[in-house]
């Protein structure tokens, strides 16, 4: 397989956390690559499988323990986790010895404080500016959609994809308009959000977050709160406009329904991928049905694309035959001989 078709790359990826003196292994050892071009890959999978920590690696959010995560070619930046001790954190001594320790025990703590201070310093700023390198990641290339739409209500629909557009580089008020054209909500640009339902609120969500170019989606169970009928078409809308966008998206859910929307299929379990196969919209019926729908999408738009140059040609037409006709009626009306009365 060529490089340039692998989008992300996941090598032995491990993600542990520590928390009161446990070890959880939220992944344990994940190998998955995905390739340009493929375009739902739903994530399914128990609760604390571990798929939320799965999205929050492929965006960056979180980082691996362990493993390599390359993203078309390149390692993404990976942050050390916080330090959780205070810098000037002393070592326990036994209770018993603790009061007439006190002394010791605060100038011990005092000097290593002061020993250490340099080098977590350094730890410190070297963790800012890998949470800063993972920030510029994420803007460049990830998508996000939320369960709740995260809308901002004093702003309209449009005003919503051009200000996550500002935020990661540069407003494009025709790219906004278009991306909401593609998830179908053309007309519905100077509504506000409370005036659209909840599947037209993720739709706007969805045109929100590719509307900055994203090469990958990511979504937590984004129809989570949305009734079946509205979830076939969220999910119809987010299937086709990342197919003609050339996106990505990794979408978890708990809905089984769903995978008829998905080309791929994975299943983690216990931190693990358990599954990996074709979806609904994988097989050569559901490419099949895609392949029609393109068709007829481009027919319309040749269509589209020709009748205004062809209206305007015959309606130039009959203008500059008219202006013809009264230039020659002019020069007849000149050259007709002047018949003296
Ligand atoms: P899922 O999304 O599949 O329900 P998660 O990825 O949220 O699963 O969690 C996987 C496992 O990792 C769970 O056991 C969870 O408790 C644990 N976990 C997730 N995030 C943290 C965290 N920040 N600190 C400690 N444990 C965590
Ligand atoms: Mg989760």
């Amino acid at each position: 397989m060529g490089s340039g078709t692998t989008l992300v790359h996941l090598e032995g990826i491990r993600r542990v956390y520590v928390s009161a003196g446990e070890t959880v292994a939220a992944l344990d050892g994940i190998d998955l690559t995905l390739n340009e071009g493929e375009v739902v890959v739903m994530l399914l999978g128990p609760s604390g499988s571990g798929k939320t920590t799965l999205l929050n690696v492929l965006s960056a959010m979180d980082s691996p323990t362990e493993g390599t995560y390359r993203f078309r070619g390149d390692i993404v930046p990976s942050a050390p986790d916080a330090l959780d001790v205070e810098p000037f954190a002393l070592p326990r001594p036994h209770p018993l010895l603790s009061p007439p320790l006190w002394l010791v025990e605060r100038v011990v703590g005092l000097v290593l404080g002061v020993v250490r201070w340099p080098g977590r310093t350094l730890a410190e700023r070297r963790r800012a500016k890998a949470l800063e390198a993972q920030a510029a990641f994420r803007r460049a290339n990830i998508g996000y959609v939320f369960q709740q739409y995260n809308l901002l209500g004093d702003l309209t629909v449009l005003e919503n994809v051009m200000l996550a557009q500002e935020i990661s580089g540069g407003r494009d008020r025709a790219r906004a308009k278009h991306m909401l054209a593609k998830v179908g909500l053309e007309g519905l640009e100077q509504r506000f959000p409370a005036e659209l339902s909840g599947g037209q609120q993720q739709r706007v969500a969805i045109a929100r977050s590719l509307a900055k170019h994203a090469r990958l989606l990511l979504g937590d169970e984004p129809t989570g709160n949305l009734d079946s009928e509205t979830t076939q078409q969220v999910m119809k809308a987010l299937l086709d406009i990342c197919r003609k966008e050339g996106v990505t998206a990794v979408i978890v859910t708990h809905d089984e329904a769903l995978t008829a929307h998905a080309t791929r299929v994975l299943r983690l379990d216990s931190g693990r991928l358990h599954s990996d196969e074709t979806g609904g919209a994988g097989t050569l019926v559901g490419k099949g049905k895609h392949v029609v729908k393109d068709v007829l999408d481009t027919a319309e738009d040749v269509v589209e694309s020709v009748r205004r140059p062809v209206e305007a040609a015959i309606s130039g037409g009959v203008n500059t035959a008219k202006a013809l006709g009264a230039v020659a009626k002019d020069i007849a009306e000149a050259a007709r001989p002047k018949r003296k009365e």
